[in-house]
């Protein structure tokens, strides 16, 4: 359905778990975050994404925390593909447990991944997650590119921490044919003791070295890309501060706590496991989603200081 901007409104992203294998030192702080509020049961949750996806979702990826942690995360993909409307069901996931999982993945009938990955150096990768191993991951995508499942890594590059990535990252992508989408970090929670390296100078460097990047027309949510003279993948970037794209957003969100978010950067959102809890009634409750995505807010304020209703929470928290 359109929201009261006139936005079409198919995407969720549900958040399966907030918690998670690694302790991205810009997305968690290192004990973790706890949860104090239940998660929401298997039967609510594939009963609430039902109920969404009737208002016209087709695409729906599963992330967290770290979405392969969830048991039985098949059935969920299962079920989720059998929606009507439903044309996609994809992943976004740190890949530690992408080798282990990636037969039943496609067994499944998953359609994409996305793959986080902020650099390739072994050591830097262990300190900026707090003990990841690297050489899981990228078992990860091998297993996955032997699959045929269509991959994208995304990156998140911050000042002084991992800048020297770029080149590496951009070769393997393109040795490997995998798309590069870069993330702008968003200054939420412990987010904020690190500075985004922003897309014009993420520009810089990549024309720099490989020569023009000329726009291209892909539809697909926030990323816009680019193909680059010297390339043979393309690169994308997600800018939610530096190149605003509310405008186009065609997102809802749905915790795993049974939160309904219309938008990731308010504090706001509608709590349908209470409302399911209340024996509040299926018409009704859909009513309720209804009136939440009409009422998507028009964009979100990051750069207002003074805004408060901001989200703070850790990406993890809502599902990034
Ligand atoms: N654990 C999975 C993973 O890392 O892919 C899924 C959840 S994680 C929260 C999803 C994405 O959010 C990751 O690509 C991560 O880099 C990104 N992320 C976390 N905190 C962020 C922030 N403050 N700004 C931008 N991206 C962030
Ligand atoms: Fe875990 Fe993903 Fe957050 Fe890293 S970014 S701590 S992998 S949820």
């Amino acid at each position: 359905m359109q929201d009261c901007f006139k936005r079409d409104i198919d995407y969720l992203r549900v958040s399966l778990t907030s918690n998670c294998n690694l302790r991205c030192q810009y997305c968690m702080p290192e004990q973790g975050i706890k949860q104090n509020e239940k998660i929401l049961s298997q039967k609510d949750l594939i009963h609430l994404v039902e109920l969404i996806s009737s208002t016209g979702i087709k695409k729906i990826r599963l992330t967290g925390g770290e979405p392969l942690l969830y048991p039985n995360i098949e059935v969920l993909i299962r079920r989720f593909k059998a929606i009507k409307g439903i044309e996609k069901i994809v992943l976004t996931t740190n890949g530690i447990l992408l080798a282990d999982k990636i037969r039943s993945l496609k067994e499944a009938g998953i359609n994409g991944i996305n793959l986080s990955l902020d650099c390739l150096d072994k050591n830097l990768f262990r300190k900026i997650t707090r003990g990841g191993n690297i050489d899981k991951v990228l078992s990860g995508i091998k297993a996955a590119k032997e699959k045929d499942i269509p991959l994208k890594i995304n990156s998140v590059i911050m000042q002084g921490v991992n800048t020297q990535e770029i080149i590496p990252l951009i070769e393997f992508a393109n040795d490997n044919k995998i798309d590069l989408r870069f993330i702008e970090l968003m200054p939420m929670n412990v987010a904020k003791n690190f500075k985004a390296v922003k897309e014009d100078d993420l520009k810089a460097i990549i024309s720099k070295k490989y020569g023009a990047l000329k726009p291209i027309d892909v539809f697909e949510g926030p990323a816009h890309y680019y193909q680059v003279e010297n390339l043979v993948i393309n690169i994308g970037f997600i800018s939610a501060l530096s190149h605003k794209f509310c405008a186009n957003c065609n997102r809802l969100r749905l915790t795993s706590t049974g939160i309904l978010k219309p938008c990731l950067h308010y504090n706001s959102g509608v709590n349908l496991k209470k409302l399911l809890n209340d024996n509040i009634s299926d018409e009704e409750i859909l009513m309720i989603i209804k009136d939440t995505i009409y009422h998507k807010p028009k964009n979100h304020h990051l750069e207002d200081k003074t805004f408060c209703q901001k989200e703070d929470k850790s990406m993890s928290l809502i599902g990034g």
